[in-house]
């Protein structure tokens, strides 16, 4: 039996990153993956592959629409599926293959197979051929996290009923496609077929898209999107979806308790994804897992049993792939004897649609709701040199500040590379700025991250410059 201090079961970004702060750490450290590449859900079929088809789509999709008005002529623009599945596919193996590098350079044991609790200090580990291996360990990281939700009715078949995990790899691109679920997973892939021609109709239980960020975010987008085709249908409460061979139909009650219809060739089910725990064996160890499936744990990130930690998807919080790496490297720091901390109020949110949506802190609906008196700037991205240069107009930057304070409560924004640009926000907000602080510094010209300047001088004072 190999003895470790720490074995990780899953190499997602929780799993890997918590690996390699562990062996940085000088603990001996094993991992588990029971798939034949590292990287989890995230490198394999999450934030990197949509990534890819994203940024493809966009270049098609802006050589199609944009190009002529710059003055770039081309003819016979045609989208190339396959090939943009290939390119994805090779992105994909490059950055699973730098994980397993990383593995290896920090002397990291990796077993391939199915990890599973057999006391509070053994995992076995089962491979392919039925080869057991027990593990002994000092501490037990559960890093298995999530796979699709669904609910009755709209049961994927992986067929033409899919998740995101097929809607990578479509043989076609669709004429039509259905999305359940105007959340993060349903906007980005549907952007994706959106941008190479295919109507894109969206299924929304509730009054807004993207419902769990500001507002302001969810109506801007909701504007955006609509230039580019796509159909909302928001408070629809989806009934069944059924696969008629070459297409699929889908029944669901409108907000007046009608019965309306929908056809399509495909339908995208994403209505958010569900904790992982399959395989593990937890009651072995005196574990469970609570009503929505999560693995509890406390602030330091134990579970019921203090050295089994669990972090990522399959615990509370946002299923994200930095907040995963930040528990990771806390559970490490915190095996290691170390005093590390996570801010939750400042993990961002980021939505890759065109242009992005991106948010940090608290929400205009939050702060009204913990009876936070607070004011607004605010800046539009079309009031930007840069923005008319570029043809990106579209957009705007929402600043929330203390009313008494002027302290940085929340900041929103959508606009070109957002997903970058937020970052500011979270540096300032980390050393708790306020707006007049973020006004005051000088922001090169001319850029993007000039709207936050601009919407931080609104909240100061109502003084934007340029509007
Ligand atoms: P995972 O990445 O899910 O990894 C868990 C690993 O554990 C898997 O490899 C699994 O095979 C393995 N495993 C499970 N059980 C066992 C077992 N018993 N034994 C051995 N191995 C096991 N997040 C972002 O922050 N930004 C994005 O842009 C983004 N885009 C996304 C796009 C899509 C389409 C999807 C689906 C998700 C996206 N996410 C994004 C979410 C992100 O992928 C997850 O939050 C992140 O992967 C969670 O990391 P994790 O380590 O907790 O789990
Ligand atoms: P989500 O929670 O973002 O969105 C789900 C949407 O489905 C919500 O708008 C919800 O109101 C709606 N919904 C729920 N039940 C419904 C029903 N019965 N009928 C119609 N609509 C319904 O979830 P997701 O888009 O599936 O993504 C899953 C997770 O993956 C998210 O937690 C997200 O954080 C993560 N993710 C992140 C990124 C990113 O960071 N850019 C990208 C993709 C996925």
């Amino acid at each position: 039996m190999s003895a470790y201090d720490v074995t990780i079961i899953g190499s997602g970004p929780g799993g890997y990153v918590a690996a390699i702060r562990c062996a940085q750490l000088g603990l001996k450290t094993a991992i588990i993956e029971k798939y034949t590449t590292l990287g989890g859900t995230c490198l394999n079929v999450g934030c990197i592959p949509s990534k890819a088809l994203l940024d493809s789509s966009e270049h098609y999709h802006n050589a199609v629409h944009n190009f002529g008005e710059h003055g770039i002529e081309v003819k016979d623009v045609k989208a190339n599926l396959a090939q943009m599945i290939n390119r994805k596919n090779e992105v994909v193996s490059q950055t699973c293959a730098g994980v397993k590098y990383l593995m290896d350079k920090n002397k990291i044991d990796v077993y391939t197979g199915i990890g599973a609790l057999a006391d509070k200090n053994t995992v076995v580990v089962s491979d392919a051929d039925g080869k057991t291996q027990s593990l002994s360990s000092k501490n037990i990281i559960i890093a298995t996290g999530s796979k699709p939700n669904y609910f009755p009715g709209m049961e994927p078949d992986k067929k033409r009923i899919i998740t995101s995990t097929e809607a990578l790899n479509l043989p076609e691109i669709p004429k039509r496609m259905l999305v359940i679920g105007g959340g993060v997973i349903g906007l980005e892939l549907g952007s994706v077929y959106g941008r190479l021609g295919t109507e894109i109709e969206v299924i929304e239980f509730a009054p807004s898209i993207i419902p769990t960020m500001d507002s302001t975010m969810g109506k801007e987008l909701t504007r955006v999107l609509k230039k580019e085709g796509f159909k909302f249908n928001l408070e629809h409460r989806v009934q069944k979806v059924e696969n008629k061979g070459k297409s699929v139909l889908l029944t669901a009650l409108n907000k007046k308790g009608e019965e309306v219809t929908f056809e399509a060739d495909y339908c995208l089910v994403a209505v958010g994804r569900k904790p992982f725990t399959q395989g593990l064996n937890l009651e072995a160890a005196g574990l469970t897992v609570n009503n929505r499936g999560q693995i509890d744990v406390n602030d330091h990130l134990q579970t019921a049993v203090p050295n089994i930690y669990a972090i990522g998807d399959v615990v509370r919080g946002a299923m994200l792939a930095h907040k995963a790496e930040e528990e990771g490297v806390f559970v490490a720091e915190q095996i290691a004897g170390q005093k590390p901390h996570i801010n939750y109020n400042l993990v961002p949110g980021v939505v890759y649609t065109w242009p992005e949506v991106a948010a940090v802190g608290k929400t205009e609906e939050e702060l009204k709701a913990a009876g936070v008196s607070y004011k607004v700037g605010s800046f539009p991205i079309k009031a930007l040199g840069r923005a008319r240069a570029s043809m990106d107009t579209a957009g705007l930057v929402k600043i929330l500040a203390d009313k008494e304070t002027d302290e940085v409560l929340g900041v929103h924004m959508i606009a070109p590379r957002a997903a970058d640009l937020i970052m500011e926000a979270v540096t300032a907000m980390e050393y708790r700025a306020s707006a007049e602080d973020m006004a005051r510094i000088c922001h090169p010209h001319p850029t993007y991250s000039e709207a936050i300047k601009e919407a931080a001088l609104d909240a100061t004072e109502a003084r934007a410059l340029h509007v």
